[in-house]
């Protein structure tokens, strides 16, 4: 992913919040209208560099329109306001990831610096993970292949298409279907292919149908 570069007028805007001091900074600076500008920047941006894609779940909004994109902070504005406008913390998304995602810690590491590595995130990250290596769709099965697949499955509510698919109202307490479809994409033999497709089967034949 590229970040987002600044006009010079927006830049402006950036730079005198960062040049407030951090007891200064609030997370609502972010909806003043004199930040109008750079959040339009910011989405069309991502929008276009992301080929309207939400970086979590993947699915494609093919519309350039921002009233159904969220600008997406990485790490949330409202715990961490002075990363507001740090080119590698934004992105966009859909609504339904932006929303499951709330305000969950996702760094694991603590740091004042801006962090900037993948190690030092639990979920897949935008600019720092190659989201193939992480997570992997078979149609709408979200099948986690890492830790940060697994963390950024359930911090962005990725099972809702697997729930909606079995007819299961809201997101899977228990992602075990796609864990199981994870574990037959990983099986090595035929022994461990059919012992997930059994528990597949187990899995869909307990849950309740409406
Ligand atoms: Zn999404």
């Amino acid at each position: 992913m590229t970040p987002v570069q600044y006009s010079a007028a927006s830049q402006q805007v950036v730079t005198a919040f960062e040049a407030q001091s951090e007891a200064q900074q609030s997370s609502t600076y972010w909806s003043e209208d004199a930040v109008d500008p750079v959040r339009a920047e910011i989405k069309s941006h991502y929008i276009e560099d992301q080929n309207y894609t939400c970086v979590y779940c993947k699915r494609q909004i093919a519309t350039a329109n921002k009233a159904l994109w969220d600008a997406e902070h990485v790490i949330c504005r409202d715990k961490v306001p002075r990363f507001m406008f740090t080119p590698q913390n934004l992105a966009v998304s859909c609504r339904d990831c932006n929303i499951a995602k709330g305000q969950t810690e996702v760094r694991a590491t603590m740091r004042r610096k801006f962090p900037n590595e993948s190690k030092h995130y639990r979920i897949v990250h935008p600019h720092f993970d190659n989201y193939s290596d992480h997570i992997r769709w078979l149609g709408d099965i979200c099948v986690p292949l890492t830790d940060k697949g697994v963390e950024t499955q359930a911090t962005c509510g990725l099972t809702r298409f697997t729930a909606k698919l079995l007819g299961i109202d809201g997101v899977l307490v228990n992602p075990g279907f796609d864990r199981y479809v994870g574990d037959l994409l990983k099986a090595k033999n035929r022994a461990e292919a059919k012992a997930a497709i059994a528990a597949i089967s187990t899995y869909v034949e307990d849950i309740p149908q409406k």
